[in-house]
């Protein structure tokens, strides 16, 4: 009796995580979707329908100084003409604070958060006097200090975190010594994208995670901070990042250009990107259901 019901628990258990997709797409609006953006758009999207699964859009927009309302519409109203809708209502992190403002304080009581008064100034006049790696935080203020607090960041600990990235494969980095503790809630009083990200992902419910390869470097971060919380982490994927012709990531700044009213033909210069041969299909709902039979073929 027992073990049926453990059998059955279990079951269901498997099934859920084998139907419970869920995916995202969370654009940052800083400039209008390009080629790049499409690229991770596309993949999570045809990614979730590969598997049945949810595709959810939201708007990174906790960066206030960087982000705008126009970018925002402009995305969304792109995604909609390519047939990429979010099942599910569309957040955005302005409206979260609150609820980024409680897992922060969540970290700071279970002892993962301390307050920082180094300025970007001292931290790199502490690196060259003592010599120490270039980009990681010298952990100055540690263990406690008596100035003005600046910034809040998450503790680190010595120890290696590795994960099996889907695509790029085998992935570790021991964050405390090539990142160090690194900020949650910066200088200006803004939530770190690194700790929105993991709030907004979990809220969700988000399980896979289908990126730029950019990113890739932040993972074990999130993962820090998901395994601080007793959060389950979802699985990752992240693919090749489009660059310009200087080598460069695709953004405004790099001159990414916005894309062409032909959709259609950048959906398949996005899908070349991801390693396909051409569709040539003459709908958007032809190349959807063409893109999904390969990518089935390819990732499960
Ligand atoms: N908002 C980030 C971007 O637009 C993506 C973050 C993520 O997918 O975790 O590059």
């Amino acid at each position: 009796m027992h073990l049926t019901g453990t059998i059955v628990g279990l079951t269901l258990f498997i099934i859920s995580i084998v139907t419970h997709y869920i995916g995202r797409f969370a654009p940052s609006p800083t400039g209008v979707l390009h080629a790049g953006s499409l690229a991770a758009a596309l993949a999570s999207f045809v990614d979730a329908r590969a598997h049945d699964g949810r595709w959810l859009i939201r708007i990174e927009d906790v960066d206030t100084t960087r982000c705008k309302a126009e970018y925002a519409r402009s995305i969304l109203e792109t995604l909609d003409r390519l047939h990429m809708t979010s099942d599910g209502p569309v957040i955005a992190q302005t409206d979260r604070l609150d609820r980024y403002r409680e897992v922060f304080v969540a970290l700071l009581k279970k002892g993962f958060v301390y307050g920082c008064s180094c300025s970007r100034l001292s931290i790199q006049k502490t690196i060259q006097e003592h010599h120490l790696a270039p980009h990681r935080y010298p952990g100055t203020c540690r263990e406690g200090t008596t100035e003005p607090i600046r910034a809040w960041r998450f503790k680190t600990q010595d120890r290696s975190i590795a994960f099996d990235d889907r695509w790029c494969g085998h992935y570790e980095q021991n964050v405390y010594q090539e990142v160090g503790d690194f900020v949650i809630k910066r200088a200006d009083g803004l939530f770190a994208y690194q700790l929105a990200v993991i709030v907004d992902d979990h809220d969700s419910g988000i399980n896979h995670i289908v990126r730029g390869a950019d990113l890739i470097d932040n993972t074990p971060r999130q993962i820090a901070i998901h395994e601080a919380l007793g959060w389950q982490c979802p699985s990752y994927m992240h693919i090749p990042l489009v660059l310009n012709d200087h080598g460069d990531k695709l953004s405004k700044q790099a001159g990414a250009r916005a894309l062409s009213d032909d959709l259609l033909a950048e959906l398949e210069s996005a899908w070349q990107h991801l390693g396909f041969a051409p569709l040539g299909a003459d709908t958007m709902d032809a190349f959807y259901t063409r893109a999904v039979a390969l990518w089935k073929e390819r990732f499960q």
